[in-house]
């Protein structure tokens, strides 16, 4: 606590005391001075209102310290009630009128201008409050006429920093020479008035937030002074404690180089190796340690783009589509040279993150709650009844022998592998519909290599299905590793010695010849991912990945072959053209890797590998396209244990869509037919012929009788689907796990299907899955957006499903449960997505009344369930919002338009956990598998009719109606910030309120300076938020002459 005045006044109570009575300040002497408010007003009115009519300088005085108490004490919720009352323009009104006269009172003025600047950082429409109160201008010129007082000079220049806030404010102080004004008060080292030099250089940092600020200060040839300014404070900042100055300068230097022509400035004056030296002393300092990352933040940001090393940004594989005269353009657009500009705009967008969420929220009551019109006729619904065999099927062979299924449809087969080949053969290899390769050249990726590969399991997918995988630990990349990863590739471009950069690898070019002591790499195969491999160092590659089928994007899985390595050396990878804005590789996350050698000495498995683990956004831009495009690079060290082996790296644990079928020809042949009717159907076949399987599961009858058939056929219904993005692999290894659950002879399983049909389509995008691609299938579509009206010849595969759905739908047998099963790159644990309108409405804050609405909170039943039963499963990551963005989804679509309560996106880790028994564990597949199993645990929940057993000893008691967990917006990361940005165009952090109020409560008990009486006697600073206290050795001015 602090006052100003002599008759300092402490105020003890409340907010609330405040609001219902007069405050004691307001005494008799001072209420002849106001107009009095009605006498309903609250005390903190009467105050606000007191101190806009301009009373005597001592109780106005009082005021200020009752409000400076009241938000000293007080919460951000108290703050904001005094903000909602008006008291930004209390204090603005105050200080236009104070600040207006001939000869301002500096005694009234300096804690007016305090107070404002506390109150202003944390009041969001401050600046546009300070032009309607002509109080911008108005502090300028305040600034101008104290510069040779310190503490005057401070306090203008921390109001003028708040105001700075808003763009037009901000942009009027520019255009009256604020930024001149400013800037001329930086000087060169000094250990005078550090306070004040701080807010000086904040304020600047301040007013570059907008567009002709920058543009003006570039012109200027203020860059270059920035720079020479920074390089002198931080050589001298460690002895005398101006690291915070350091600290600014940077932040200014960010805000200049939002800009094209501030990077080209900073570029062209040396910033990069300037920053580069500066860098490399903080490193070896604990002091100056907060000044690294900004640094290296800066000197990431401003690298010239550099284009991949390839001929074209498009995919090294094409697929003719139907209907489509070329799948690939004539040629790749041309950079666009001023597309830069645009990441300009950045700086000046208002709407924080949480609005532009809570706008993508649907809270139009329509389409929440009606069903749009079906997509089709009703007519072509019929032919979905052949993938209903338990409906027709007459179960003759009851009792006596386990004869091969004979099913209605002709499409039906008990041999998936046989039609695959033959469906892989004809058209992988054909001539009509076939692979090309992009380029002219025949190569690698020639289409009898992939044909090749799919005809032929491989031996580690065979593996990977039959080895338990034991969960290891999570390995976290020290903070300084990572720092230093970063580091190094702003080095790789200043420092050229060593460099080779010489292609070893080429997808499109299989002529390529490779120096005998390179690794060697390859990725023709089903599932495979490596464009192009280029050795960076010695021991050092750089990864670049093919992109979707018929696409320029959407690059992150990766699975290649690499081979000719020399054991117990270090080799580092780096993937350079990732597109996801974060990874689970900064959060523990290690790729997974299958050696050939092991796997003959008998240890076939996957596993988790690598050191020195780091994702960041780099400077590489697309070869021919848009330079606007953020790649990023994940880095890892791996170390060989074998000369000579063989070795595969992943993202993640590959599924291959051979491994499907080969898995569920095992499991058809594995279970009890007395008990199990498992069928396997092909629901169509994709746009590359491959078949997509549809795998039917319940509980044979008893017998024959009528009841048991007629129980049999009256079975509700669960789909579960899965793998609809190819690069989540991950999900498929959770639906090997609900496959083999639900066919084993577990006594729950035997429950279920006893209760339930299940359909099961286990990978929705086998075409995707092949050809190794991230997200698409071979339309280029992400097929998880297409379920609004999905194109019968280009997502065949989504069309049918639908059509099964409504199949089911039109004949009474809605699914009681559907479940789409995806992987989730950026999350740790297990969890779900549902659909529900009042969470959504709630969520969003709409006006629709909820009251009224009446929803089944049975949506929750099955993760609240999950909760309890299945380790990985994490409740509180789970929501049931609808977003526009997401009405295409499954999920979505399923609830709306086939009105199925439970509707759900099931995600899974690519990592781990970081709660339950698996907490800073990564998983492998034995949990992912396990976790399959436990989901279908969690559907005893919502049987109603479990005659064998006792569903509530099994699950516990579940308690439908109390929704005792908010929904989180979660679908963003959760994790905490990285020891890096990975991004580097964000600002570095700016000051927060905390460290402001001690900037001005230093500024405020300073001992009162000679300011009256300039060059009399020594100034005193006490600089809170600076440093150590300074005493300044020479007598003069407080600031070099301005102007
Ligand atoms: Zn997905």
């Amino acid at each position: 606590m602090f006052g100003y005045g002599r008759s300092n006044f402490t105020w003890n109570g409340t907010l609330r005391e405040l609001e219902g009575r007069r405050p004691p300040c307001f005494t008799e002497r001072s209420r002849p001075s106001m107009t009095a408010p009605p006498s309903s007003s609250s005390g903190l009115e009467v105050l606000l209102s007191t101190l806009q009519n301009a009373g005597d300088v001592e109780s106005t005085i009082n005021i200020l310290n009752v409000l400076d108490e009241l938000l000293s004490a007080g919460t951000d919720r108290r703050i904001h009630y005094m903000i909602t009352k008006g008291c930004s323009e209390a204090l603005l009104t105050a200080l236009v009128n104070t600040g207006r006269s001939f000869s301002p009172n500096f005694h009234l003025l300096l804690p007016l201008l305090h107070l404002l600047a506390k109150i202003g950082h944390r009041d969001r429409r401050i600046g546009v409050k300070a032009e309607d109160a002509g109080a911008a201008l108005l502090t300028l010129n305040l600034l101008r006429q104290n510069i040779k007082y310190a503490r005057r000079a401070a306090a203008c220049l921390w109001v003028i920093q708040v105001f700075s806030s808003s763009v037009s404010t901000a942009n009027l102080i520019g255009e009256n020479h604020g930024l001149e004004t400013v800037y001329r008060l930086i000087p060169h080292f000094t250990t005078k008035h550090l306070h004040a030099i701080k807010a000086a250089v904040d304020a600047f940092a301040a007013l570059l937030c907008t567009k002709a600020n920058v543009c003006s200060v570039v012109s200027k040839g203020y860059v270059a002074g920035l720079l020479r300014l920074h390089e002198d404070w931080h050589a001298k900042a460690v002895q005398h404690g101006a690291v915070a100055i350091c600290h600014s300068l940077l932040r200014c230097l960010h805000k200049v180089t939002h800009s094209t022509a501030g990077r080209q400035a900073f570029v062209s004056q040396g910033g990069i190796r300037l920053l580069y030296g500066t860098t490399q002393t903080c490193l070896l300092s604990k002091d100056l340690e907060s000044l690294v990352e900004p640094s290296v933040q800066l000197m990431r940001k401003c690298l010239t783009k550099t284009p991949l090393p390839l001929t074209s940004d498009w995919s090294a594989y094409s697929f003719p589509m139907p209907g489509r005269a070329h799948a690939v353009p004539a040629m790749d657009a041309e950079p666009d040279e001023n597309s830069e500009e645009t990441e300009e705009d950045d700086n000046e967008a208002e709407d924080s993150k949480e609005a532009d969420f809570d706008e993508d929220l649907e809270t139009d009551l329509h389409k929440l709650r009606l069903r749009p019109d079906p997509d089709r006729p009703k007519e072509l619904l019929p032919q979905y009844s052949r993938l209903c065999p338990e409906l027709s099927h007459d179960f003759q062979e009851l009792g006596l022998c386990s004869e091969p299924e004979k099913s209605s449809a002709a499409s039906s087969t008990s041999d998936g592998d046989a039609a695959l080949l033959n469906g892989s053969q004809s058209h992988l290899s054909g001539t009509d519909g076939g692979w090309s390769d992009s380029s002219t050249s025949s190569s690698a990726s020639d289409p009898v290599g992939h044909t090749a590969a799919l005809a032929q399991l491989e031996a580690r997918d065979f593996h990977s299905h039959r080895s338990i995988l034991s969960t290891g630990p999570s390995f976290r990349t020290k903070v300084r590793e990572a720092r230093q990863k970063v580091f190094e590739d702003v080095q790789r471009f200043l420092i050229t010695d060593g460099i080779i950069n010489q292609v070893v690898f080429d997808l499109e070019d299989s002529s390529l010849q490779c120096p005998s002591d390179s690794l060697r790499f390859f990725s023709g195969f089903e599932c495979g991912n490596l464009r192009k491999a280029v050795r960076v160092r010695r021991w050092e590659y750089d990864l670049i990945l093919n992109a979707d089928v018929n696409s320029s994007q959407h690059t992150q899985w990766f699975y290649f072959e690499v081979s000719n390595m020399v054991a117990e050396v270090p080799y580092r990878f780096n993937v350079i053209n990732c597109e996801k804005s974060n990874s689970q590789f900064n959060y523990g996350m290690q790729p997974v890797l299958y050696s050939v050698t092991e796997a003959l000495e008998g240890r076939p498995h996957w596993l988790r590998t690598g050191t020195e683990i780091c994702y960041f956004r780099n400077h590489f831009c697309p070869a021919r396209g848009r330079r606007k495009t953020t790649f990023y690079t994940l880095t890892f060290t791996i170390t060989f244990k074998h000369n000579e082996d063989v070795c595969y790296l992943a993202y993640h644990y590959p599924y291959t869509y051979s491994a499907l079928t080969a898995h569920l020809k095992v499991l058809q042949n594995s279970v009890d037919p007395a008990k199990v009717f498992f069928q396997q159907q092909v629901l169509c076949c994709t746009l590359a012929g491959n078949p997509c399987p549809v795998v039917t599961i319940t509980a044979r009858p008893a017998s024959r009788g009528w009841k048991d058939m007629h129980q049999v056929r009256n079975r509700p219904c669960i789909v579960l689907t899965g793998r609809v993005h190819p690069g989540e692999s991950n999900a498929s290894w959770v639906m090997k796990g609900t496959l083999e659950f639900l066919c084993s002879s577990d006594p729950v399983a035997q429950s279920l299907r006893e209760a339930f049909v299940f359909k099961l389509i286990p990978m929705l995008n086998p075409d995707g899955v092949v050809n190794g691609t991230n997200r698409c299938d071979l339309s280029s579509e992400d097929l998880n957006r297409q379920w609004s009206k999905p194109d019968p010849v280009l997502c065949p595969t989504i069309y049918h499903t639908k059509g099964l759905l409504y199949y089911l739908n039109s004949i009474g047998r809605t699914p009681l449960v559907f479940c789409d099963y995806h992987g989730h790159s950026r999350k740790k644990n297990v969890f779900l997505y549902g659909c529900s309108v009042k969470e959504t409405l709630w969520q969003s804050g709409s006006a629709v009344n909820t009251v009224g609405l009446k929803e089944d909170p049975g949506y929750r039943t099955i993760p609240k369930t999950l909760d309890r039963l299945a380790p990985a499963f994490s409740f509180n990551s789970c929501n049931y919002l609808v977003e526009k963005s997401r009405s295409a989804t499954a999920r979505v679509v399923v609830w709306r338009e086939m009105g199925v309560l439970r509707s759900y996106t099931m995600e899974s880790t690519h990592n781990g956990c970081d709660q339950g028994i698996y907490k800073g564990l990564q998983t492998g597949t034995k949990e992912l598998q396990e976790m399959g199993g436990k989901f279908c645990h969690s559907l005893l929940s919502v049987t109603k009719d479990v005659k064998s057993l006792d569903s509530q000893r099994l699950i516990g008691h579940i308690d439908n109606d109390v929704l005792d967990h908010k929904s989180h917006n979660c679908f963003e990361d959760d994790e905490p910030p990285c020891v890096e940005q990975i991004e580097y165009s964000a600002d570095c952090p700016a000051p927060n309120g905390a460290d402001l109020d001690s900037d001005v409560n230093a500024n405020a008990t300073a001992a009162d300076e000679q300011e009256d009486n300039d060059g009399h006697g020594e100034a005193k600073v006490r600089s809170g938020g600076v440093g150590r206290a300074l005493q300044s050795s020479a007598r003069g001015r407080l600031f070099p002459p301005a102007m």
